[in-house]
């Protein structure tokens, strides 16, 4: 693409001055802009990425020819300048242009001491940013005077075996090249992938006369914001420090406050008209650059300078609040308010956190890396979480470290715990892109994978399987399972999805299988049940066996036994449901219970069934063995099951309808949606279809009772996709659910892909596990012939997606391009899934 200007190997940055993000880097744009609001920022030169990329490679930069733009014996800082100034860069280098003749001019000019500071602290980075010398040979003392100064430069002499560079042209080259190698170098190029820069992001670099900050009073240097970082509310926070340079403000105890404060002298007192200038810049940023700013400044004998303005450090809530603040106030639109904050970032407002009044036992701590809590079963391997996520079970993944091996793992986890690490490795980044709790660095914990223990720093010795609970927002370890609290969100992340929903067109849904989920899915704000798997309303221990024995009744008088008393439990689920759900739609799901997941495993299980049903061990045992399918996710489940014990579906179809009526009020009749599991032929919805207007229709002349109800399909199976067009005349809405259909499509089972799906996707066979992220090409194919088969034949048919791929924003972007009415998801990604769909709008 043609740049619309030339790039010169630099430019002095001025009102019209040819510089943009992705040639000279956001710093050296945002400078420009300061500009343009007449804020005082000192004279500053930038280079462009190419040129930095050429001084990497061995290339020069006529640095003298720089420096001329800042007149006779100049003193300069560089600092980095990538495209996005959280790609991150090499650390600033100032007082570039300090030698013997401009510490003895400094000396007159702003005292020896000044003169001093200045001279070692360029000789102190330079000695070990650019010529990588032995930091510990560099160590200056607080108040520095000539004698250290003279001491590191001896020292910078017996190491490099000449005197300290007197040239500033020189000193800038060589500060330049160290910079531009830092960029390019393993590390730094590892870090800023992390955080989302591409491999071959560039990085400019900017030269600007240095504000010293030293000399006669008021001289020092500073920052300011003025919102919280944590809450995004308003609140003047920063330092400032006399007598110094840079961001020393921030890491100096003897720094002052900016304004009053009951806990020691500020700036607003010591020097009021700078601080009334400041809070201008403030408002001026906000209202003209449309950002919360952060100001970098330098008083020179009370001469004010802006030296750099970053966009303000946020956490999630503060990103909500900001923004929100901002479209209240009309500093942006409210469009713009809701496309500004990433839908995974909603996520860290949505977790639980533990109940601070529970009891607590401490197993381990570390690095709170990752907000929120989490209970489960620790696991030691990704493929042992992922087998385990397959089986409905929550785990703590545990390990010494992570690698981006462990991703899906860390997917699959419920939090993550790493015995390694800190804020920024490798396992609190993904946790908190992924909004899973996380404990990072649990110094004294270890781990032995073989006989996958794990000894906590008091000794006590857990195994694979264990419950515990990680506090990621404190960074705790605690035995067991701790009440949960439930999150809590404030008014501004409801607002702005409020706004998501106005402009959005598609529909969000939750997966909700019980009372408990669905009132979590409403205080996401779901608009109504798009899929609820009624098997799952028996997952628990005391309904289990319950459910067990419907399956494996040996005949329709055993079965029809089990279902009496399974009925009553299912109106009163039902009930509940279409209570809390007040008039939303409820989309209910009939059985789908695959074999090996309501098989008995254990010996224990087996006899527990035997007592249950009466039977002797050695009968049950049989039966089992009967019923086990060598491939139970393609085996008796589903509508097959519903087709071959018609009874099942018949019970749960009267158990809808009675709730129904119970439920119904005049105002608000209830109108439930009853779906079809793993459908593959027409004749399959033929029957059930007849059998559920048979139960219908007998209830209504049993209670007397009027009522309406809709019948869908659940698309997962490709024969169900490609015969969508004569599925249609006998439903009124299709559902696909991708999990089973991206299984079926690719010929992948859900419950084995963990073990090799890494590997197929670092050799770029997938691009992302399918499993995560739609695959739009070939089960996209799938939905897009099937919903367009379905719509030929019904033009008012309603089409969703209730797969895990519901929240997924690209996914999302997909079903909305193919003309679906809603996604649905499970609740902690409905926000998400509202934000992602208005962005897709706007
Ligand atoms: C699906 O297959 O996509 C689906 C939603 O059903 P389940 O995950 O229960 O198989
Ligand atoms: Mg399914």
């Amino acid at each position: 693409m043609q740049k619309p200007f030339e790039i010169e190997d630099f430019v002095v940055i001025d009102e019209t001055a040819p510089v943009a993000n992705d040639t000279h880097g956001g710093r050296a744009k945002c400078l420009q802009r300061l500009i343009r609001l007449d804020l005082p920022v000192p004279l500053t030169v930038a280079l462009s990425f190419a040129t930095v990329r050429r001084l990497a490679s061995g290339g020069q930069v006529d640095t003298a020819a720089i420096l001329r733009n800042f007149g006779a014996a100049p003193l300069v800082s560089v600092r980095p300048s990538s495209e996005d100034p959280d790609w991150g860069g090499p650390g600033a280098i100032l007082n570039i242009g300090m030698n013997d003749a401009r510490h003895a001019e400094l000396a007159n000019l702003l005292g020896h001491a000044a003169a001093d500071r200045l001279y070692v602290r360029f000789v102190q980075t330079y000695s070990v940013q650019v010529a990588r010398l032995d930091p510990d040979s560099f160590e200056a003392p607080d108040d520095p005077d000539g004698s250290t100064l003279t001491a590191m430069l001896d020292a910078y002499e017996a190491e490099m075996d000449e005197p300290f560079p007197q040239d500033p042209a020189r000193q800038l080259s060589d500060v330049l090249k160290s910079m531009a190698r830092a960029w390019e170098g393993t590390s730094a190029r590892l870090l800023r992938q992390a955080r989302g820069a591409p491999a071959e992001a560039g990085l400019g670099l900017v030269v600007q006369r240095m504000a010293p900050g030293m000399g006669p009073p008021e001289s020092g240097s500073g920052v300011i914001q003025f919102v919280s970082s944590d809450t995004g509310l308003p609140q003047i926070t920063g330092r400032y420090l006399g007598q110094s340079q840079g961001r020393d403000a921030l890491f100096d105890e003897s720094a002052v406050y900016l304004t009053r404060d009951p806990r020691g002298p500020s700036l607003e007192e010591m020097y009021p008209e700078g601080f009334d200038r400041l809070m201008q810049y403030g408002a001026t940023c906000r209202q003209r650059l449309k950002e919360e700013m952060q100001i970098e400044f330098a008083l020179d004998a009370g001469r004010l300078s802006v030296l750099d303005a970053v966009r303000v450090q946020r956490t999630a809530r503060a990103a909500v609040r900001i923004a929100v603040a901002m479209a209240e106030d009309g500093a942006i639109e409210r469009e713009e308010a809701v496309l500004r904050i990433e839908p995974g970032f909603l996520a860290h407002l949505m977790h639980r956190q533990v109940d601070q009044k529970a009891a607590r036992d401490v197993i381990a701590t570390g690095v709170a890396a990752s907000p929120g809590a989490a209970t489960g079963r620790i696991v030691f391997t990704s493929a042992a979480a992922q087998a385990a996520a397959a089986r409905g079970e929550a785990t703590i993944l545990v390990r010494r470290e992570t690698s981006p091996e462990d991703i899906r793992g860390m997917h699959a986890a419920h939090a993550v715990l790493t015995e390694r690490g800190g804020m920024t490795s490798h396992a609190a980044m993904v946790a908190r892109g992924l909004g899973l709790p996380g404990v990072v660095g649990a110094h004294g914990i270890a781990l032995n994978r073989r006989a996958r223990t794990l000894t906590t720093p008091d000794g006590r010795v857990l195994n694979e399987g264990d419950l515990v609970t990680v506090d990621g927002t404190t960074g705790t370890v605690l035995a067991g399972a701790v009440p949960l609290l439930e999150p809590n969100l404030d008014d501004s992340f409801r607002t702005l999805l409020h706004w998501a929903d106005e402009v959005r067109d598609i529909g969000v849904r939750a997966n909700a299988d019980t009372y408990a989920e669905a009132k979590m899915a409403l205080t996401f704000e779901a608009e109504g049940i798009g899929l609820c798997r009624t098997e799952h309303m028996f997952f628990e221990e005391d309904r289990l066996t319950l459910m067990r024995e419907m399956i494996f009744a040996e005949t329709a008088e055993g079965r029809a036994a089990s279902l009496e008393r399974l009925v009553p439990m299912q109106v009163a689920d039902f009930c509940k449901l279409f209570e809390v759900m007040a008039g939303r739609p409820v989309c209910i799901r009939l059985f789908d219970p695959p074999l090996h997941e309501f098989l008995p495993q254990s010996r224990d299980g087996l006899r527990d069934l035997a007592d249950a049903m009466g039977l002797p061990l050695s009968r049950v045992t049989r039966r089992v063995e009967a019923l086990s399918e060598f491939n139970p996710m393609l085996g008796l489940r589903g509508v097959r099951l519903g087709i071959t014990m018609p009874e099942i579906y018949e019970a749960q179809a009267r158990a809808i309808f009675t709730a129904t009526i119970e439920s119904s009020t005049p105002e608000m009749p209830v109108v439930p949606e009853i779906m079809i599991p793993l459908v593959s032929a027409k004749r399959e919805v033929e029957l059930v279809r007849g059998r559920i207007e048979g139960i219908a229709a007998a209830v209504r002349s049993e209670t007397g009772a009027s009522f309406d109800y809709r019948l869908g399909v659940m698309v997962e199976t490709p024969r169900a996709a490609l015969r969508a067009g004569e599925i249609a005349p006998h439903v009124s809405f299709l559902s696909f659910g991708t999990n089973d259909l991206t299984q079926m499509t690719y010929g992948l089972s859900r419950d084995d892909a963990g073990r090799f799906m890494s590997v197929y996707v670092q050799q770029g066979i997938f691009t992302e596990d399918p499993f995560h992220r739609l695959d739009v090409e070939g089960v996209g194919e799938l939905l897009q012939l099937g919903a367009s088969r379905g719509r030929a034949v019904r033009p008012d048919m309603k089409l969703s997606i209730c797969g895990e791929h519901g929240g997924d924003p690209e996914s999302i972007a997909f079903c909305r391009a193919a003309g679906f009415d809603y996604v649905s998801c499970s609740p902690f990604r409905v926000p998400g899934a509202r934000l992602a769909a208005a962005q897709l709008a706007l």
